[in-house]
């Protein structure tokens, strides 16, 4: 191999947008500011692959990507948790992956393995090849934290972390409840919780870990995480805010309508609705919403999902639905907020949303992309976590940052129209809204601090880029 060969990087995303859209963005830094070369290695769970292609085929030349063939999950039972699945088909694609990586290594100077959250079971192929085996968290500090501690909690609490009276207290972090803490932790006999302990203890093998946050954003859980006394753990490196640049627009079909809706609406008047790329709400809380908008009188953008609970088969109204989401809303609805609200099914340009000058606040699910999408923009949140580590998010959101409204469930289980109305009002007007929005403001100077010529996000990253290029010289 000629020494003077452009270094090169693989990147192994799971499956989830959440996870292939922050991965694109370190690739295109990787490549634009450090002259990397890129591969994405992507293991395929079966489904459609349409969306990934969509994204990656318009990057340029140096970022190129390689579809592993599609795993078999035919053994697998229908109420399998989506951790456990999104884990399997990273382990399932191991051989296929070491395949690839060996003849990438064979025709390039591979420096680099980046997977992420879930997909430290590839580091063993990362050694074999001398390859540095390096994690991109795409979620926060906080979480990354409670990796850390899992294998201890695991080990000195018996009972399930959902019943726990005090807090869990991490390290330089806000406390959480042990009922908040993230979701595939709730059954601990489930697969899930085995594959997510067993990942956790992984993640020291590391040679270094990318979080998607900033440390003006978290301070205290960096500073705990980034202590020199931290025997034994990997160097972590806070890389963030990575959001998406290009547009996702046409990822699921959608057309302009939202831009050109917005366009027509006041400055800082809409509030958007939208609970990520996975999000659906039961029938009776589609309802509850529905009326709520209405009731609240402010203008709004939703994008509608299918309910889950409508028909005998839950999966038949996934997010691959074909039916018409906006039949399921409540009679009349449309007509009666007609010039107020547009409600638009399935997906959203969500970065063009967030950047448009008519969005004034975004009622969210707590993803952690959206989070990091609204705080570039300076975007007031109403907080609605609904899986994943949402509700730990939203307890960073609503506790310590204070920049959402964190929304409540009533004994029905349900968030009721009278407190969709009232936060919807609240995010835009009052006292609160005001504070909020002020705080938001602040996150997003920082945001564009972080991430100038001389910002810590961008010295983080720069720090990453030198350890590979020393690492085959
Ligand atoms: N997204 C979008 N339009 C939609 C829904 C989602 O562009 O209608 C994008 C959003 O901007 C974000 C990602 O998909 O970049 C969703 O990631 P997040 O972490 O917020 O949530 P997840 O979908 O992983 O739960």
């Amino acid at each position: 191999q000629c020494q003077e060969a452009p270094l090169h990087v693989a990147i192994v995303p799971t499956p989830g947008m959440g996870h292939l859209i922050p991965l694109v963005e370190l690739a295109k830094k990787l490549v634009h500011l450090h002259n990397f070369f890129v591969t994405f290695i992507i293991p395929n769970d079966g489904t459609s692959m349409k969306p990934h292609k969509q994204l990656l085929q318009p990057l340029p030349k140096t970022i190129s990507s390689i579809f592993l063939p599609p795993v078999n999950f035919d053994d697998l039972p229908e109420n399998v948790l989506m951790e456990t699945r999104i884990t399997l088909s990273l382990t399932r694609s191991l051989e296929a992956l070491r395949d690839s990586l060996k003849a990438l290594t064979e025709s390039t100077r591979v420096v680099a393995l980046v997977v992420d959250l879930f997909g430290p079971a590839a580091f063993e192929i990362a050694k074999e090849f001398d390859v540095l085996p390096f994690v991109f968290f795409p979620a926060n500090a906080m979480l990354l934290s409670l990796s850390f501690h899992l294998p201890k909690l695991d080990e000195t609490y018996s009972g399930e972390y959902k019943d726990m009276i005090e807090p869990v207290r991490l390290p330089g972090c806000v406390p959480v409840q042990g009922r908040d803490l993230t979701a595939p932790v709730h059954d601990r006999k489930d697969d899930a919780y085995k594959w997510i302990l067993h990942i956790c203890k992984l993640y020291n093998l590391a040679a270094g870990i990318m979080v998607n946050s900033f440390i003006d954003l978290e301070p205290g859980a960096f500073k705990a995480l980034m202590d020199e006394n931290n025997i034994g753990r990997p160097p972590i490196y806070p890389v963030g805010p990575l959001i998406q640049t290009g547009s996702t627009s046409g990822l699921l079909g959608e057309s302009d309508q939202c831009l050109s809706w917005l366009d027509r609406q006041p400055n800082g008047s809409v509030l958007f609705v939208s609970f990520g790329s996975g999000g659906t709400l039961s029938h009776a809380q589609l309802n509850e919403l529905a009326l709520g908008l209405e009731m609240s009188g402010q203008r709004f953008l939703w994008v509608a999902r299918s309910p889950r609970d409508k028909a005998v088969n839950a999966t038949y109204f996934g997010i691959q639905s074909t039916d018409d989401p906006l039949a399921f809303l409540p009679e009349g609805f449309l007509d009666r907020t007609k010039g107020v609200g547009l409600v638009v099914p399935s997906w959203a340009p969500q970065i063009q949303v967030l950047s448009h000058g008519s969005t004034g606040g975004f009622l969210t699910h707590c993803g952690w992309n959206s989070i990091l999408e609204s705080i570039v923009n300076g975007v007031p949140l109403i907080a609605w976590p609904l899986y994943a580590e949402q509700k730990m998010n939203s307890v960073l959101l609503a506790d310590d940052l204070k920049v959402a409204l964190r929304v409540k469930v009533d004994e029905k289980g349900l968030v009721s129209k009278e407190d969709i109305a009232n936060y919807s009002r609240s995010i835009f007007e009052g006292r609160e809204g005001k504070l909020i929005r002020s705080k938001m403001n602040e996150l997003k100077d920082a945001a564009s601090r972080v991430l100038s010529q001389d910002g810590s996000s961008t010295h983080s990253l720069a720090e990453v880029a030198k350890i590979w290029k020393d690492h085959k010289k």
